[in-house]
């Protein structure tokens, strides 16, 4: 056993295990976290893999593994309640690294609301030149529907000439 003295807190504690800076998880999550006014977004410093969500590995000492957690459902898990595994906690903020345990929040109806936005956008009226820039676009249905915020199925009627042929 060694005394350490906790990075975050402060406080001393003992630990067997080499390279440990912090006395429990909930220190070493908030050494990654500018805490900033209550109602502001508290940015996450720490590794963000994908540019977008924070992360946070940690130890899973009962299957001797390590895992990769985002650092916002760390963040719920501490400071707000359980999560199941299917839980989506979503940011009211829209700013994905945010660890403002009261920006965040579950979304019950996650997949309804993807199905709905999906629907939105399957019925967007577009106009003739988007429907030409479309068609002229070149990529897969699915990039050219990303950068036009339009459905892929309603690239692939444009291309294969099912809708605004004439454009
Ligand atoms: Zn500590
Ligand atoms: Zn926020």
């Amino acid at each position: 056993m060694r005394i350490v003295v906790c990075r975050q807190c402060e406080q001393n504690f003992e630990t067997e295990a080499p390279r440990v800076h912090f006395c429990s998880l909930e220190c070493r999550f908030w050494s990654g976290v500018q805490k900033r006014g209550e109602d502001e977004c508290w940015p996450w410093l720490l590794s963000r893999p994908k540019g977008t969500y924070g992360q946070l590995s940690q130890y899973d000492a009962s299957t001797r593994k390590r895992f990769n957690e985002k650092s916002h459902r760390v963040c719920y898990r501490l400071k707000v309640g359980p999560l199941q595994q299917s839980d989506h906690v979503l940011h009211r903020c829209d700013n994905p690294p945010c660890c403002n345990p009261r920006h965040l929040f579950i979304g019950e109806h996650a997949a309804n609301m993807d199905d709905k936005a999906q629907k939105l956008r399957a019925g967007k009226k577009i106009d003739a030149e988007t429907a030409r820039s479309i068609k002229n676009a070149e990529g897969s249905s699915r990039t050219i529907a990303a950068a036009f915020d339009v459905s892929p199925s309603l690239v692939k009627q444009i291309r294969a000439g099912t809708v605004w042929r004439y454009a």
